[in-house]
């Protein structure tokens, strides 16, 4: 399959592992673009509720039916409840919603970031919503010899796209810093024979909650986040 499924597999698979299979209620997805990972987490059990947050209203406001219900979905109605909520706003805010999530997921997000908010992520993901797992993916700059005509990153909104040594050492700061996390990290989509010393396309960091540590809350803000829609399954 082309990366971008083998990016969401790759996701589902840690979402839905022994370690935490069924036991996910709450998940956002930050970055969530044209919402083409919510037909994953619309099949995954336990899920009960789900925000998409993006910062592109336009984007949310083109793809924002992908979360609708189909009449099949109403045929074969879910044992448990299941909300979709799709909102603007940024995966920097410390939004009341955000309380309670589970698991966050952050698909090819961090390197359309400036220095500014990437620097803030880590506050509201680890501090703020401190998660039982977060997932976040970016490009592997080490692969990038094996894209021909390339121009300076793979994308014309990328900010950057970081080599293996550096996106290790953001994410191992990371769990310095927030010493419940610990952090494991994984290839996507991997290149033709002979190119294993480069990496895979994507790189994946997943950070798994340890333990608890008993620190003061940081308490949510109402209405950061603005509602783009709600569906109920
Ligand atoms: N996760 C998507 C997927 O797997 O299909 C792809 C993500 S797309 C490459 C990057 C997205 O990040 C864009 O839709 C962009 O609007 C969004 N974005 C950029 N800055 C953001 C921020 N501060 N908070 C939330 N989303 C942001």
């Amino acid at each position: 399959p082309p990366a971008f499924i083998q990016r969401y597999e790759a996701v589902v698979n840690v979402l839905t592992d022994k370690r935490y299979g069924g036991k996910l209620k709450k998940i956002v997805d930050f970055g969530c673009s044209e919402l083409g990972f919510a037909i994953y987490l619309k099949r995954m059990i336990g899920v009960e509720e789900a925000l998409f947050v993006d910062i592109d209203k336009n984007t949310l406001d083109t793809y924002k039916e992908k979360t609708r219900p189909l009449h099949t979905d109403y045929l074969h109605k879910r044992s448990t409840p299941l909300v979709f909520r799709v909102m603007e706003g940024s995966v920097t805010q410390h939004d009341k919603s955000l309380e309670g999530c589970d698991a966050v997921v952050c698909i090819e997000l961090v390197e359309h970031l400036y220095p500014e908010p990437l620097t803030e992520l880590p506050f509201n993901i680890f501090g703020y919503i401190r998660p039982k797992v977060a997932i976040i993916t970016t490009p592997n700059a080490d692969f990038n010899v094996l894209f021909s005509n390339m121009a300076k990153f793979r994308h014309w909104d990328h900010k950057f796209e970081w080599t293996r040594i550096q996106f290790q050492d953001w994410a191992n700061n990371i769990v310095t810093r927030f010493p419940e996390y610990e952090v494991t990290f994984h290839g996507i989509c991997d290149g033709p024979p002979g190119t294993e010393s480069l990496g895979a396309c994507s790189q994946m960091a997943v950070f798994h909650k340890s333990y608890d540590l008993s620190v003061e809350k940081v308490t949510g803000t109402e209405g950061l986040y603005n509602p783009v829609a709600t569906h109920e399954y």
